[in-house]
């Protein structure tokens, strides 16, 4: 039952590769190297301004957090994320094995939680230095 429905939803590699075929492609390779998904990448890299969503240093390219039609056809590409190639090996990867697109899926929220409690804890400390300067100022100026 499970894997139906993940079969409908393209939530497993089988499932995509289901779909692609009734697009029309004989692989996922062949899709890859089609003027769809070249437009599609295309419009994911400039919309995240060529930039790793994980990392910021330079993206070079584009992972699928779900395989639905959507996603394929490119309507919907807010579940694809620019990355840069050691993200996406963090994402895609445990050592040498490819992880099922859910644990993909669960390690890249996992990875963008921390980018963002990062980020948090960035800001609170920019805040801290600038009223530290703040007070080196004050001090200086008295
Ligand atoms: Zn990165």
């Amino acid at each position: 039952m499970e894997r139906l429905v993940a079969k409908r939803s393209g939530k497993s590699y089988s499932a995509r590769n289901q779909i692609l075929r009734r697009m029309g492609f004989a692989s996922y390779r062949s899709y890859l190297e089609s003027g769809l998904w070249k437009s599609i990448r295309r419009r994911v890299l400039v919309r995240d301004r060529f930039l790793c969503r994980l990392c910021e240093a330079p993206a070079v390219l584009v992972h699928h957090v779900n395989y639905s039609w959507w996603a394929l056809l490119g309507r919907d590409v807010a579940c694809m994320y620019s990355m840069c190639v050691s993200c996406h090996a963090a994402v895609e990867f445990e050592g040498e094995s490819k992880l099922s697109v859910r644990q993909a899926r669960n390690r890249l929220r996992k990875l963008l939680r921390a980018k963002s409690e990062r980020s948090d804890r960035d800001n609170v400390a920019a805040e801290y230095l600038s009223e530290q300067e703040e007070h080196m100022r004050s001090i200086r100026c008295r």
